[in-house]
């Protein structure tokens, strides 16, 4: 008998609309070809307010491809698993907060059913940008000047906050990147050449989160690999993403021909395979599971590798970077995500 897989989309996050389109993407994969003999769709929307919608709606809004609001709360989000048809795997592809960053992930062991993608640990540091940052370090690879703050030190002393200022000021420079800790397509995101714009860019970071990233701004090309495997894990091809905005935020992000994807960089084998090795250490280091993209930036002018960050489920659209860079790796996009579930029913303890 076929597999029942539950699809799981949507999210309380910014990256609600993204979400539905990969679902999208996913589900066709899943349901198309010769997947379409081994798994069954079982689709489940999780509204911008965090109700649940199982068969019925969540089947519009994949195919729509657009969100759905204001449905009312039917079932709790504890009662669901249970009230749900029996679901064998689950297939979470959720960006962003309440859905990459181990909330989910920690509901989903709690149901003792195999997941596609990282664990509790894995998504949490992958999710929390000073955490992550902490695990590159230690695993030794090379990053960006920054530092860390809290919404307390910028919103609770008067006192605090100017010398915080001074001191960012004194070892980071301008420009520099204020970012929130725990997000993802560039959402909260400032890049900021003078003390005021400093100042504005925490006080609006704080509203985000209570852990803020401050780091040193740098000229490079902005470069992708994507991963793929458990214990002994494969880099793909690198890619490589062109705009002409001052920085890949989230209106160049979501902008039809704001940015293109270069599959494969234009880059020396060296670079590649530093790239690669580089990649594979990261997906260890924040004990990463299935998939991840890692994004580097690559300072032309000193030959530098700088990795910016992880990304446990990254944008998975029929033209996100991931699937993009597995096709010109030699595995398509069906065959990815055949591999995805095999690599969750693999990773599933036999016994405990
Ligand atoms: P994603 O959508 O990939 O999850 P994110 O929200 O986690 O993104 P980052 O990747 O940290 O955010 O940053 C978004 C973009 O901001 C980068 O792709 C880059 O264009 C720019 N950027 C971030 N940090 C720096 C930096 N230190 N120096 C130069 N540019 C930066
Ligand atoms: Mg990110
Ligand atoms: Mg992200
Ligand atoms: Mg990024």
């Amino acid at each position: 008998s076929k597999l029942r897989v539950g699809l799981l989309f949507g999210g309380r996050s910014g990256e609600h609309e993204v979400s539905i389109v990969s679902a999208g993407a996913i589900a066709k994969a899943l349901t198309t070809g010769e997947n379409s003999q081994k798994y069954e769709v079982c689709p489940f929307y999780i509204q911008k307010n965090g109700v649940w919608q199982g068969e019925e709606i969540a089947r519009k809004v994949l195919e729509s491809g657009s969100a759905e609001e204001n449905t009312p709360n039917t079932v709790n989000l504890w009662q669901f698993p249970q009230k749900s048809p029996q679901i064998d795997l689950w297939f979470p592809i959720l960006h962003g907060p309440n859905g990459e960053d181990g909330t989910i992930q920690g509901l989903l062991t709690l149901m003792q059913v195999p997941f596609v993608g990282s664990g509790v640990l894995g998504s949490a540091m992958g999710m929390d940008k000073i955490a992550m940052k902490t695990a590159f370090a230690q695993a030794g690879l090379p990053q960006v000047q920054y530092q860390t703050v809290t919404r307390a030190q910028i919103w609770s002393n008067p006192c605090v906050f100017p010398k915080l200022c001074d001191q960012i000021e004194t070892t980071l420079g301008y420009p520099c990147f204020v970012k929130p800790a725990n997000l993802g397509s560039s959402v909260g995101i400032a890049k900021v050449r003078s003390r005021q714009e400093l100042e504005t860019a925490l006080d609006n970071a704080a509203t985000y989160d209570r852990r803020i990233i401050v780091e040193a701004g740098v000229v490079a090309r902005e470069v992708e690999c994507a991963v793929l495997g458990n214990d002994h894990p494969q880099a793909s091809v690198v890619g490589e993403i062109s705009f002409n905005s001052d920085f890949y935020d989230y209106e160049t992000k979501y902008t039809q021909g704001k940015a293109d994807l270069l599959i494969p960089a234009p880059l020396s084998q060296t670079v590649v395979e530093q790239i690669q090795e580089m990649s594979l250490k990261a997906f260890a280091a924040v004990d990463a599971a299935g998939l991840a993209r890692v994004d580097f930036f690559y300072v032309e002018s000193t030959g530098e590798i700088l990795i910016n960050e992880i990304n446990t489920l990254p944008g998975f659209t029929s033209t996100s970077m991931y699937p993009q860079l597995w096709a010109n790796t030699g595995i398509s996009f069906p065959q990815l995500v055949d591999q995805l579930i095999q690599l969750a029913i693999e990773r599933q303890p036999t016994s405990d």
